[in-house]
């Protein structure tokens, strides 16, 4: 498929998408422009069978924000409000997997499909992380000291959260090398495919499954330091944003101004690409 049809099927199939979400809630007017925009160039540059591990990252991270909401809202003041995801949230987690689609084009290097891997399951583990994790029984702990902190705390992990992690990640790893097989098989023959098995596809699953668990550890290490956290002196609590859920403008506490949650996100992803490059390099030298 030439990229120029590859381009526009993207275009078709993220608009699509794009819409869905804007009309089911899940994303803003200006979140669903850049989820059009990260579509396209990643089915566009990267192929179909990135651009659906792409869109099995978007569908399960929506799904389970919407997995027991009105619980997750009355536990985390993060979850106040809905989950619309806005511009910025949609290139903080595309964003990576969008300039790697990129590169690929210029230079398909299979390294790069794994780098991919890494992001996308970052970004995944990531999600499944923070909507899964805030469901745990246990307050979860802050990964610098190990003291407990309370539900939805920028930097604080649990076991559950974790184990949520791993199974984000996973899922990209298993979803691109079961697509990147597909492809290989509707592009050449089903026999081919069989018996030219390629070692690096493998590879990527612990590329994605560490990289993704690495990326989102390194998210909660920034969490935990150097993120710019605020504190809403109406409600008298911590949060991520500028202005609180609640109205009032925060007054920030700690961290560094330009890091925001969602420059945290992409810087974690890039973590992650780097991870699942790695992988790539050692098991074409074993
Ligand atoms: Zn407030």
């Amino acid at each position: 498929m030439s990229f120029l049809l590859q381009i526009i099927v993207g275009l078709i199939l993220s608009s699509l998408i794009g819409f869905l979400a804007y009309w089911r809630g899940s994303l803003t007017r200006s979140g669903a422009a850049g989820a059009v925009i990260i579509g396209t160039v990643i089915f566009g540059f990267g192929g179909w069978a990135w651009g659906l591990t792409l869109i099995a990252f978007f569908v399960t991270s929506s799904l389970l924000s919407h997995y027991k909401e009105s619980t997750k809202e009355n536990l985390a003041e993060k979850f106040a409000k809905g989950h619309r995801r806005d511009l910025g949230q949609a290139l903080a987690n595309g964003g990576a997997g969008a300039l790697i689609a990129v590169l690929y084009a210029v230079r398909p290097d299979p390294l790069l499909a794994a780098a991919f891997a890494g992001a996308m399951a970052t970004v995944n583990a990531d999600t499944w992380a923070t909507e899964l994790g805030v469901l745990a029984r246990k307050p979860p702990r802050l990964i610098t000291s190990g003291r407990p902190a309370e539900v939805g705390t920028s930097g604080a992990v649990s076991v559950p959260g974790m184990l949520a992690s791993v199974a984000g990640a996973s899922t990209i790893g298993i979803a691109l090398v079961i697509l990147l097989r597909l492809e290989c098989v509707v592009r050449w023959s089903p026999m081919y495919a069989l018996l030219n098995p390629c070692p690096f596809e493998l590879a990527l699953l612990p590329g994605a499954l560490i990289g993704g668990l690495i990326g989102s550890l390194f998210d909660s290490l920034l969490g935990a330091t150097v993120q710019a956290i605020y504190y809403c002196p109406t409600c008298k609590k911590e949060t991520e944003k500028t202005r609180h859920s609640c109205g009032t403008l925060t007054q920030q506490m700690r961290g560094w101004q330009w890091l925001n949650n969602d420059m945290v996100n992409f810087i974690s992803s890039l973590v992650g690409a780097l991870v699942g490059a790695v992988f790539h390099i050692l098991s074409m030298a074993v």
